[in-house]
């Protein structure tokens, strides 16, 4: 049984009288005496907030500490530990110093639960095993899209940013990858003792440049069938499901590949793009040739129809007016090869791993390229949700 004390004023309180001030003392002010633990669980129950942290898969959303628990901290040494505790249980490392801060500080590192790291926060020079110094961690969002250097003399070269998870984790997602994925699913099986249920694998494409500033893709503008294809699909699951038949936990999965064939893009970038500004005069061109014109609508000049065939004057592909409305035309298209590569790919892995109760993969008609394509296992087959 927990019982409330009234709190009492710490100070000597002075009674006016009509001719003098005389001092009364008071009985010795009682803290409110509440068991650790309670006053916790309070904390985490301030701190709670519906729904999940913007730009994430699964990371728990973080109200601000003075619109919710800077008055109960502020209350007492005890409850601003525990206050702490609770705010700590999600971080988010917004750039490299804050590992250092949250490594030192034992209130944090033991608290942390839920971890976001920006993509300024991690780089090649980040300790790759940082993550091991959050023992109780449960749930890990990583933007990893300052997985790649560019040396003049060596080209760019690839990173597997923080692979060392602890045992503890559960769930991890990864955003914004160049790097290949197979380092990383090397460390998760070999992490003794890992029980990891959700694991996300989401690659930079060229319909996050706009939003990554991504310097990456935009240099290799003919390569994007390195996730963007149906072929192979079913070599491509086989290979994904050998790689993951040692985390025998894993419930959800997530590939950042986009099973649509890749001629898409050129056909949607020639055929159904409407128009472009070609950089190089700031005119805005028409791709498709130009219907009959108007009385009083002139052609347009000869030399813009040669310019049209020149594929240096189409819209480059990470151009995001490309991508900024849903195309119709590319669904019916090239709606149903997708689906069939996508459900021939989810019962090659349904069945190499039956443990597996949900795979997506990248959706190219879903949120302008951005959103996923989600399959969840029923019966003997996979259906679309
Ligand atoms: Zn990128
Ligand atoms: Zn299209």
């Amino acid at each position: 049984m927990v019982s409330f004390i009234p709190v009492q004023p710490q100070h000597h309180r002075r009674h006016r009288t009509s001719c003098q001030l005389t001092p009364v003392r008071v009985a010795r002010p009682s803290l409110l005496a509440l068991p650790h633990e309670l006053i916790l669980k309070i904390a985490q129950h301030i701190v709670a907030a519906p729904g999940i942290l913007p730009g994430t898969s699964f990371i728990s959303a973080k109200p601000s500490w003075f619109g919710t628990i800077a008055g109960l901290a502020n209350a007492s040494r005890d409850t601003r530990d525990a206050s702490l505790r609770a705010w700590f249980r999600v971080f988010i490392v917004r750039e490299e110093g804050d590992w250092h801060a949250a490594i030192t500080l034992s209130a944090v590192r033991f608290s942390v639960r839920e971890i976001y790291v920006c993509s300024q926060a991690v780089s090649p020079a980040t300790c790759p095993d940082a993550l091991l110094s959050f023992p109780a961690l449960r749930s890990a969002h990583i933007n990893a899209h300052n997985d790649v250097s560019f040396d003049p003399r060596h080209g760019y070269t690839y990173f597997t940013l923080l692979p060392l998870v602890p045992r503890s984790l559960k769930r991890l997602a990864i955003a914004h990858a160049h790097a290949p994925d197979a380092e990383r699913l090397q460390a998760l099986v070999n992490r003794d003792g890992l029980r990891l249920e959700e694991l996300r694998l989401g690659r930079c494409t060229l319909f996050d440049c706009a939003n990554e500033g991504c310097s990456y893709w935009p240099a290799f503008p003919h390569d994007h069938d390195a996730y963007f294809s149906d072929d192979g699909s079913v070599e491509y699951a086989m290979s994904i499901a050998q790689d993951l038949m040692p985390l025998r936990s894993l419930r959800t999965l997530h590939l950042g590949v986009y099973l649509t064939p890749h001629i898409a893009l050129a056909t949607h970038q020639r055929d159904h793009a409407p128009f472009f500004v070609n950089p190089a005069n700031s005119h805005v061109v028409p791709v498709n040739p130009p219907l009959p014109p108007l009385l009083g609508n002139p052609p347009p000049p000869p030399h813009h129809l040669h310019l049209l065939a020149h594929p240096h004057h189409r819209a480059p592909l990470h151009c995001p007016s490309l991508w900024a409305s849903p195309c119709s035309a590319c669904y019916e298209q090239f709606g149903p090869a997708t689906k069939v590569a996508e459900h021939t790919a989810c019962r090659v892995l349904g069945s190499a791993l039956p443990w597996i109760e949900e795979v997506s993969w990248a959706g190219y008609f879903e949120r302008y390229g951005k959103g996923v394509s989600t399959w969840t296992r029923s019966r003997e087959d996979w259906v679309r949700t």
